[in-house]
């Protein structure tokens, strides 16, 4: 089952007057199979540029990102597939086509993880487990921005993939739809799956007591087993 690690990964970006800034910094960092990671910071900080580098959406500028030990900057063609099979995404930014109904959207993604004549049933099973089994024919702005979320939770469960990582899911949802997300990553988890969140809402960190990872300026600035919103050791 996959492992990451992050080996003094930098991401560099060039400011409007052509300065160098670092939206990760040096970062290493360790996520074995089967963990709960919370990952925490102000905006700005850093932490949809670290998903986005331990997806492989985009390359560090310095360092390394490994899978089970493989570079993930070296991977091309059937590589490509397989990180693709290996990671669920939530992205901070919508990944679903908007002329597209729900059931169509979570079809393309399901066929593009390789599943083919089960797609729908895999679509329709991954919207049961969101708790939202009517919603196929819908497009998706006749949806709420909670219910959009959740969607999209379901189309980074569609091919049950060993790790997901996801960017600000519990933003835009209240509070019993955030009870319900988490209670169904902490199945996902127990079960084994790999989990990596970026999220602000402290009090529900503060209760799930799972290792906590905070980013101040793209540098790594605490990393703590069962920990709390603001630990830093
Ligand atoms: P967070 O998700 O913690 O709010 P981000 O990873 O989105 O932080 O951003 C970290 C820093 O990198 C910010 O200063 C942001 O402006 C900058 N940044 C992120 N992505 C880009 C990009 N594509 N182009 C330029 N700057 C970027
Ligand atoms: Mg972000």
């Amino acid at each position: 089952m996959p492992e990451i690690r992050l080996e003094n990964v930098s991401k560099v970006y060039k400011t409007e007057d052509k300065r160098k800034q670092y939206a990760v910094r040096d970062l290493s960092l360790k996520v074995s199979q089967g963990e709960f990671v919370f990952l925490i910071g102000s905006s700005g900080a850093g932490k949809s540029t670290m998903l986005k580098l331990m997806g492989g959406e985009i390359s560090p500028d310095e360092g390394m990102v490994l899978v089970d030990d493989v570079n993930i900057g070296r991977y091309f063609g059937p590589w490509k597939a397989r990180l693709a099979r290996t990671f669920g995404i939530v992205s901070q930014e919508t990944l679903l086509i908007r002329k597209r109904t729900i059931m169509e959207n979570l079809m393309v993604a399901a066929r593009a993880s390789g599943l083919q004549r089960k797609s729908r049933p895999a679509a329709e099973k991954a919207l049961g487990l969101v708790g939202l089994p009517t919603v196929g024919d819908a497009y998706p702005a006749q949806l709420s921005i909670g219910e959009v979320r959740r969607v999209e939770l379901a189309r980074a469960l569609i091919s049950s993939p060993p790790i997901l990582l996801l960017d600000e899911l519990t933003a835009n949802l209240d509070d019993d739809t955030i009870w319900d997300v988490l209670h169904l990553l902490r199945e996902l988890n127990n079960r084994g799956t790999t989990i990596i969140m970026a999220t602000h809402a402290s009090q529900y960190v503060n209760i799930m007591r799972q290792r906590v990872v905070t980013l101040v300026d793209g540098r790594l600035f605490g990393d703590v087993r069962n920990g709390r919103y603001g630990d830093i050791v």
